[in-house]
């Protein structure tokens, strides 16, 4: 038996979540689900498992990952199951990691193929996705998260049962928590989720050079990215960084402008669906993961596209 922690919102697991299951059926047997906080009873009707665990708690009405391994580790031990696993998030990897160590279980990181068997076979995504490891997890109840975007999310039943439940929580899992959230200046699509990034880098040139990008990103209905070389240059903020040490995107179109391609940038942009970029040099390393280019300045690209989009939309 398999429990797979799932993250929902708007009353709908998240597509990372649904990775995770898909994952999680590669280990046979039953399939639980376990959903926490606000909206959790009405995403668990959505939710491809035998039984929807749902925690409620008043205290649970913000991010709270002490509390949430509690939970985790509460429902794993209380139904009996063999393996625990959860996306790749910072929140749940955050909870995860903290379950498995008030266990004394191993937790594998980033797994993205999982056979099962004693020990289970793992591939994991190491250095920012840019090699996969071959790994034996030797555990009694093995922890696991899922690598965001690397497996394909395929529905692997219909919704089972919903059994709601209040987790014996203490002071100290409420110790650390969100207390409060900050919305980006620019509100509008969140990076994580845009279907059309817009990403400028160095090339852009300095903090006002972004404006025909944000243009283009709001055209296009998407998000504004960019390199860690612009966030150290004080352009624009870390929240906007695309990569290793920043976010991880998974849009249907990304389109790279004044970007070199640095392994560090790419590991963040590995669930594009496809890749545009735009660049001076045609050596360029991006070049080799974008499906289509356009060798020019950015400057003078940008808002030609921009000037058609509208032109064409009368
Ligand atoms: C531990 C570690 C973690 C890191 N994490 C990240 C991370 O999360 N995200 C990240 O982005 N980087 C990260 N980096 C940094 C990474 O290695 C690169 O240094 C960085 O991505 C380079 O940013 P860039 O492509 O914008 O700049 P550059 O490498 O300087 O590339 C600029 C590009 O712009 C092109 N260009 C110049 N002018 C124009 C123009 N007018 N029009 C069109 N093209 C033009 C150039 O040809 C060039 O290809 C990390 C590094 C380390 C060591």
């Amino acid at each position: 038996m398999t429990l797979v922690l799932v993250e929902h919102a708007d009353g709908a697991p998240t597509e990372t979540s649904l990775q995770a299951l898909t994952l999680a059926s590669s280990l046979g047997g039953q399939i639980d689900a376990l959903l926490i906080g606000p909206g959790a009873a009405e995403a668990a009707a959505h939710v491809p498992a035998a039984v929807a665990h749902v925690a409620e708690h008043e205290a649970l009405s913000s991010f709270a990952p002490d509390a949430w391994a509690a939970i985790v580790v509460e429902v794993a031990e209380r139904t009996g199951q063999n393996a625990v696993v959860a996306p790749g998030t910072p929140h749940a990897t955050d909870a995860m990691a903290r379950a498995a160590t008030r266990i004394g279980e191993p937790l594998a990181a980033n797994v993205v193929a999982v056979t099962a068997g004693s020990p289970l076979q793992l591939t994991r995504t190491r250095w920012g996705g840019s090699l996969l490891e071959e790994a034996v997890l030797h555990a009694e109840r093995a922890f696991l998260t899922v690598t965001p975007h690397a497996v394909a999310a395929a529905a692997t039943g219909a919704p089972g049962s919903v059994e709601t439940f209040a987790p014996e929580l203490s002071d100290a899992d409420l110790v650390v928590r969100v207390n409060d959230r900050i919305a980006p200046p620019s509100g509008g699509v969140s990076l994580a989720d845009a279907k059309v990034v817009v990403t400028g880098g160095r090339g852009v040139g300095s903090a006002e050079g972004f404006a025909p990008v944000e243009e283009l990103a709001a055209l296009l209905g998407g998000a504004v990215g960019c390199s860690r070389a612009v966030t150290m240059s004080g352009w624009r903020p870390h929240t906007d960084q695309v990569g290793q040490t920043g976010t991880k995107i998974a849009p249907e179109i990304y389109i790279a402008c004044g970007v070199s391609g640095a392994t560090q940038h790419i590991a963040g942009a590995k669930g594009a669906k496809r890749i545009l970029a735009v660049n001076t040099d045609p050596e360029a390393p991006i070049m080799s993961v974008a499906e289509y280019a356009v060798i020019g300045d950015l400057h003078e690209v940008l808002p030609a596209v921009s000037a058609e989009l509208r032109r064409r939309r009368g």
